[in-house]
């Protein structure tokens, strides 16, 4: 309370500003005891944009998103190890147990002569929901003009790979861009005799985004440099033709992991495991486990698709399987 003056109040303008200051005062105090304060501003509601930059030897990195991309519960995808060990590791980790998500890190190099988009999102399909098709908006916050992407990579022709290269009207989205694949996965996932078969919306959406650029597309070879400062490392078992890319820089090197692994414990950790959407999973586990080795022993640092955001680190041997150390990101470039 204020004090309520004992003498005949003074009515000058000074007094009665001091007055109505102490009124103003106590009438917002009061009610704070029964309901919380308000904060100065309203919530903000919106993330930060959803890209990373960072340099690496000569070029520049930007690692744009297609946005999270849920897989339900992991027992669904994740085979050939009992429920409960697989409850476990997300535990010990701290990680969701009934929903694994994964990312979409799509990484665009500027070597200075090229601009190189590895991978391409969901696009159109929500096949996994509506957090993915976000590239469109990842780009643009990143300040990238579609027009102006020379090269689209893709490590192979899974919907979650392949899916922006057109747009909903089934135009190509990326006017200038060469496109290149695996010519073993081009066969396969656009195989319209496999339309009948459980991999119908698969095929459906490679056909979708493939058949308009036909023209652009280019097929690599294993151990091909087919771009400066990209070399192809055939991966197969996840799909017939899988394709892991080196990027080398001013003598260094990365290596983009495409889905070599999905998921930066489970198959890690137990790298033997098998994934449910693998073409076939132990020729896929076998592969991983020898490039992973690879990669490790080379201390080769690495860029994945799915892993946690923004998806840069490294790797190394732990037990009988690896570890992923995730790079910290650096906000000054
Ligand atoms: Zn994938």
């Amino acid at each position: 309370m204020f004090n309520v003056p004992t003498r005949k109040p003074d009515l000058s303008r000074r007094s009665l500003l001091a007055l109505g200051g102490g009124l103003a005062a106590t009438t917002l105090a009061a009610p704070s005891l029964i309901t919380p304060a308000l904060a100065r501003a309203p919530k903000a509601g919106v993330q930060s944009p959803y890209f990373y930059r960072f340099a690496f030897g000569d070029a520049e990195v930007s690692v744009v998103s297609d946005g999270p991309l849920p897989l339900g519960d992991p027992s669904g995808a994740f085979l050939g190890v009992p429920k409960e060990e697989v409850t476990g590791m997300l535990t010990r980790n701290f990680l969701d147990t009934k929903n694994v998500v994964l990312e979409q890190n799509i990484p665009i190099v500027n070597t200075g002569s090229k601009l190189i988009m590895f991978d391409t999102g969901m696009g159109t399909s929500q096949l996994f929901g509506p957090t993915t098709g976000r590239l469109g908006k990842s780009l643009s916050e990143a300040g990238i003009k579609p027009e102006d992407i020379d090269a689209i990579v893709c490590s192979h022709a899974h919907i979650d790979h392949i899916g922006g290269i057109v747009g909903k009207d089934g135009k190509p989205l990326f006017p200038n861009a060469e496109v290149w694949l695996s010519e073993a996965d081009f066969k396969f996932w656009t195989d319209e005799g496999k339309l009948g078969s459980p991999l119908k919306a698969f095929i459906e959406h490679a056909r979708k985004n493939l058949m308009p650029v036909r023209e652009r597309i280019k097929f690599f070879k294993d151990g091909e440099e087919f771009l400066p400062g990209v070399t192809a490392i055939a991966a197969p078992g996840h799909t017939v033709g899988h394709t892991i890319f080196m990027v080398t820089s001013a003598g260094k090197s990365f290596c983009f992991m495409g889905d070599l692994t999905h998921h930066q414990v489970l198959l890690l950790e137990k790298p033997a495991m098998e994934f449910a959407y693998d073409t076939d999973p132990k020729q896929s586990a076998q592969t991983r486990i020898k490039l992973l080795g690879m990669l490790a022993d080379k201390q080769i640092p690495v860029m994945s698709y799915h892993f946690p955001w923004p998806g840069f680190g490294n790797l190394a041997r732990a037990g009988e399987g690896f570890r992923y150390y995730a790079e910290p990101m650096k906000m000054l470039l």
